[in-house]
């Protein structure tokens, strides 16, 4: 079926707000509310979402916006069946976790396995960089605990992605970042940056210039050591910016500044759109990001509260200007919308640390098809083994 929206591809469902740690650049406002999905409100739920008439033929479901594995497999287990069940027969529906990792467990394993679940985990690297940030509720570092998931994970063979917060601390340590991922076997890696979003109302990176250059410098060290040695380690901002310069002019689109492409679900039924982060955030003037909650409003109502909002207008006019004003539009499509609400106080509005990550990222990728022609680092890196990728532009968590 189509529509004259978009595609959407992901649906980011909230499960439960809570967070069995406490990480300081966290952006979730509920983190410590154990409300949960429900089976008796995940069924309307996921009966009408599924067969709105922007999901075509595949989904992703990511379970995230709270800590996912504090609830048992056996919760998951009921949900996928529920989902399997209230699905169009033509419909492919691919479940991702991303997790903190801390709760990964050998029953765990087996279930991701026997679902088939794309799987990232948040870890910032060694000890010494994730342990500054990712907390405990208790205070305590959380990169033992998150160590020992991973190696679960690897135990058991399954393959992941990594999602790893640079702060201006890791940013001056390439050597030993790389060093981590690669002994220790990691072989997709997705770098943020520490944002300023929701409850993490002030970013050291997106307030302090040098974390711009840092950046830059960071990740041309990192490839280049990549290059070197024999473990090499993939980088999604790398392919990304590899990809879009392959491209060659045509537009990219960006699926945070398009209605739909994203929709995201909180353990009540309400519904957003735009950038996954937007849901349970409130923002003076946008107020709440909620277009509606499926257990009471159709495709229709909801479709009509997005497109007649302040954010819809505000998205687009931020997308003109990006397109008008920025010499990396094309490889970009428009940027995020809650970066720019978060920090220029507008979604019509333009630049944000995030832009300058993935200017600074094409700028290595240019620099190194200075040296080298463009299809031999894309054959380059396209030969070298990796996870699978995210299914998500998830942010910070
Ligand atoms: S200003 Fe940022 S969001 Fe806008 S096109 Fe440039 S890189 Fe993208």
């Amino acid at each position: 079926m189509t529509s004259a929206f978009c595609q959407t591809s992901l649906l980011v469902v909230q499960p439960t707000p809570f967070c069995n740690i406490n990480c300081t650049y966290c952006y979730l406002p509920h983190r410590t509310s154990t409300k949960r999905l429900s089976l008796e409100t995940a069924e309307p739920l996921f009966q009408k979402l599924l067969r709105f008439p922007t999901v075509w033929d595949s989904v992703t479901v990511v379970w995230h916006a709270g800590e996912p594995l504090v609830l048992p497999p056996d919760y998951y287990e009921a949900m996928f069946q529920l989902i399997e069940r209230v699905a169009p027969p033509s419909l492919k529906v691919r479940h991702s976790f991303q997790t903190n990792g801390t709760l990964i467990t050998p029953a765990w394993c087996d279930f991701i396995k026997k679902w088939n679940i794309n799987v990232g985990i948040s870890i910032d690297g060694p000890a010494e960089f994730h342990d500054n940030y990712r907390k405990m509720r208790n205070g305590t570092g959380s990169f033992e605990r998150t160590y020992k998931g991973m190696k679960a994970l690897q135990d058991a063979g399954i393959s992941f992605h990594v999602i790893s917060v640079l702060t201006l601390e890791s940013l001056l340590q390439p050597e030993k970042m790389f060093e981590f991922y690669a002994v220790n076997g990691i072989d997709y890696v997705c770098f943020n940056i520490e944002e300023q979003e929701g409850a993490h109302s002030r970013s050291r990176f997106v307030n302090e210039t040098a974390g711009d250059a840092s950046y830059r410098a960071f990740l041309q060290k990192f490839l280049e050591l990549s290059f070197r040695s024999e473990q090499f380690v993939p980088v999604r901002e790398i392919e990304h910016a590899l990809r879009a310069i392959a491209a060659h002019g045509q537009q990219m689109s960006n699926e945070e500044a398009e209605p739909f492409r994203i929709l995201s679900v909180d353990c009540e039924a309400n519904i957003s759109t735009f950038s996954p982060e937007l849901l349970g955030l409130e923002h003076h003037a946008y107020g709440k990001f909620e277009f509606g909650n499926l257990l009471t409003d159709n495709f229709e109502k909801i479709s009509h509260r997005i497109t007649s909002s302040k954010l819809y207008a505000d998205v687009a006019a931020g997308v003109s200007k990006c397109r008008a004003e920025c010499a990396y539009f094309g490889l970009c499509g428009g940027g995020a919308a809650a970066n720019k609400i978060f920090e220029n106080g507008s979604a019509a509005s333009t630049e944000t640390a995030s832009c300058r990550k993935l200017m600074r990222s094409v700028d290595v990728v240019l620099d190194l098809i200075e040296k080298l022609p463009a299809s031999a680092v894309a054959e380059e890196l396209a030969k070298r083994n990796r996870a699978e990728p995210p299914a998500a532009p998830l942010h910070q968590l």
